[in-house]
């Protein structure tokens, strides 16, 4: 009942990585009964990603390239190659095969028994060190609590979703997009596939060995859930009681022992507990308005320069 597939593939700087993502790419869809399109959307690159791209458009009439005014980074990339596919299925997936082609036939098999979503969990991280183990795990158990959708944990953008789902990423049009979430937010039916999560295969990761995706994952926190800002009008609350007692206890000194020297440590100490405690609250506070600020500016998430090879297609 479907009819075409479009991989969409975000890349930046990966040129030594385009061949062979594309051999195990297209042997995987050959198995698979489907016409087919590769779509890569390029962060201007210093590499030669670009022409690698140009060359395999040569050989292969069902590769696309997108590329993009200038580096808008992932999320865009993927949401810019969502806004131009033709298929009714459509597979998210990285560059560097750490994310194994090979289970994109499992994944769509479970999208014939009738699923709309079908993420790759991974059950294993080789090659990340132990520390941005913690911190996604750490991640991931803060947005799990936090949020007001599922998002389900240890997947990356790696899935397969349906044109039900397509068309609905299509008309939200979040300015701090974070496709996991938009994803969960959508609903309808959702599954998984699990699967062992490679080294890079070359090249170097994008992001930050220790902060990494931190930027995504706190996108993940404020962009699906408020309660950071309730957090912090409770703690101003206990905050507040704690403040007043140690007032009445200072009071009570005052007058049982009126020789004590009110320590000026102790008053420093409260001062700059509490300017700090109002930091925090502001600058939560201001991460929120920030976000007001980008989606009232409206701009759009990306800005194409060209496309390659869309004009003939079926
Ligand atoms: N990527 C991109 N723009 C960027 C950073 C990354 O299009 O600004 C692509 C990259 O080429 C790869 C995918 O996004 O295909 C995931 O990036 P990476 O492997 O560096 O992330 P990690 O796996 O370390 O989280
Ligand atoms: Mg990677």
């Amino acid at each position: 009942m479907y009819k075409k597939l479009s991989i969409v593939v975000p890349v930046y700087n990966e040129e030594k990585n385009i061949d062979s993502f594309l051999k195990r790419t297209i042997s995987t869809l050959d198995k698979i009964n489907l016409k087919y399109e590769v779509i890569f959307v390029l962060d201007p690159s210093t590499d030669k990603t670009e022409e690698i791209i140009l060359e395999k458009i040569q050989q292969n009439k069902n590769i696309r390239l997108i590329s993009l005014s200038r580096r808008f980074g992932q999320p865009a990339a993927t949401m810019a190659g969502i806004h131009n596919i033709s298929g009714d299925l459509c597979v998210i997936i990285d560059a560097d095969l750490q994310d194994p082609p090979e289970i994109i036939y499992e994944m769509y098999n479970k999208i014939l028994e009738g699923n709309d979503v079908v993420y790759a969990k991974r059950v294993k991280r080789k090659g990340e060190t132990f520390f941005k183990k913690i911190i996604s795990k750490l991640g991931y158990k803060i947005i799990e609590k936090i949020s007001e959708v599922k998002i389900p944990r240890d997947t990356g953008d790696y899935r397969i979703i349906t044109k039900k789902i397509i068309d609905k990423l299509k008309d939200l049009k979040e300015t701090n997009a974070f496709l996991r979430g938009l994803v969960a937010f959508v609903g309808f039916k959702q599954t998984f596939v699990e699967y062992e999560r490679d080294e890079r295969k070359d090249g170097k990761s994008k992001y930050n060995k220790y902060f990494g995706s931190l930027k995504i994952a706190f996108n993940g926190i404020v962009g699906f859930s408020s309660k950071p800002l309730f957090l912090m009008s409770i703690m101003g609350f206990i905050f507040a009681i704690i403040s007043f007692l140690i007032g009445v206890y200072y009071i009570y000194q005052k007058i049982t022992n009126p020789l004590i020297t009110p320590g000026l440590s102790s008053t420093i100490l409260i001062i700059t507990f509490f300017a700090g405690i109002q930091l925090l609250g502001l600058g939560l506070l201001g991460e929120y308005i920030g976000r007001i600020y980008d989606e009232v500016k409206n701009r759009p998430n990306f800005i194409i320069d060209k496309k390659y090879n869309f004009e003939e297609r079926e």
